[in-house]
């Protein structure tokens, strides 16, 4: 059966992943944004690619939200990036206004859908769509913690002098400042990084993870990542199409997994066909948990900000 995703921006991150997708036959695309003939041209440039790559994958652009409806994922990157000095949570109120439309609208079109959220500050972006959907947690998922990783991989596979292949790593918490690269559980071929390299050089590279984005930003002027946002979001909607069950760090409503209560923050999941279908629990030192907590916080001081929404959540 032919399966649809929307993806609602379709900037940098929405427009890669969507060559993604159809580069890879993966599923039908919708691409949809508020400038006008753009996600149109960018749809039309991509299925010019499509014979190139011997994909049957459609994808169309719009301006309009039908085209959308009875989608099986809706990936939410509209909104604004990071600017050079911007913190992710200097657009929250911006992007607040953004996600609460096109969450708004999109549910109301597609119900049985599983949101993916993009737009950053992330987590509270993932939290104001679970109460304005009304969808279940396992629905409205947020990425972040698959980015971290990934850039964590990188940089410790470069120190290692080994293919990232052979490295794996784990991010946990908000994906902001706070985020909570957890070394223990960063491995080359099994070898934890802490056994590896001084703690000197694992502080290093833990610190270049959190500055990842803000790296990136400071090259490019004006815009931010979208190269390896688009590649960690592929991941997840595959894993979700294809419920291959892969355990990848996301942000998860936590209803009193690791000691947190209403917020969202990165832990590890399971995704499949369902969305979550597990929230994994690792066992925390003193000092995880502290930045855990501390990280969670954060996120938390910042859905204060933006108040509660009268939408009820199921
Ligand atoms: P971009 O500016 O290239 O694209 C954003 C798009 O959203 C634009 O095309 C704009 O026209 C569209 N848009 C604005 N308002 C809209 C609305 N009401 N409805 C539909 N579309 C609307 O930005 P980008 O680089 O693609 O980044 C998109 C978002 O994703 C940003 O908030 C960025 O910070 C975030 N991001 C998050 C992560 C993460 O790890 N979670 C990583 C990268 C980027």
């Amino acid at each position: 059966m032919k399966t649809k995703i929307s993806i609602i921006g379709t900037g940098n991150v929405g427009a890669t992943l969507a060559y993604l997708i159809i580069q890879a036959e993966l599923t039908d695309v919708v691409l949809y944004d508020v400038v006008e003939g753009m996600p149109q041209g960018k749809a039309l440039d991509i299925s010019e690619a499509a014979p190139l790559w011997i994909s049957s994958s459609a994808i169309t652009g719009t301006n309009d939200y039908a085209p959308t409806a009875q989608s099986d994922i809706i990936v939410v990157t509209a909104g604004f990036p990071r600017k050079p000095n911007m913190t992710r949570d200097d657009l929250l109120y911006a992007n607040a206004k953004v996600v609460s439309e096109v969450v708004e609208r999109t549910a109301a079109l597609s119900p049985n859908s599983i949101f993916i959220i993009v737009t950053n500050p992330v987590d509270v972006m993932a939290q104001l769509s679970l109460k304005i959907s009304g969808f279940k947690r396992e629905r409205v998922i947020g990425m972040g913690g698959i980015l971290d990783s990934a850039r964590f991989r990188t940089f410790v596979a470069w120190e290692a002098g080994v293919s990232p292949r052979d490295v794996e790593a784990l991010v946990l918490g908000g994906h902001g400042d706070q985020m909570v690269p957890m070394s223990r559980y960063t491995t080359v071929k099994g070898v934890p990084v802490t056994e590896l390299f001084s703690k000197e050089r694992v502080d290093a590279l833990v610190q270049r993870t959190r500055d990842g984005g803000a790296e990136i930003i400071s090259l490019l002027k004006y815009g931010s990542a979208y190269y390896a946002p688009a590649a960690a979001i592929f991941h997840m909607v595959k894993s979700i199409i294809c419920d291959e069950n892969r355990l990848l760090p996301c942000s998860a409503y936590l209803s009193g997994e690791y000691g947190e209560h209403d917020v969202y923050t990165g832990v590890p999941v399971v995704l499949g066909k369902a969305g979550i279908e597990k929230i994994i629990e690792l066992k925390l030192n003193e000092q995880e948990e502290a930045d855990f907590a501390k990280s969670a916080k954060t996120v938390k001081n910042f859905v204060a900000k933006l108040g509660n929404p009268s939408h009820k959540m199921q």
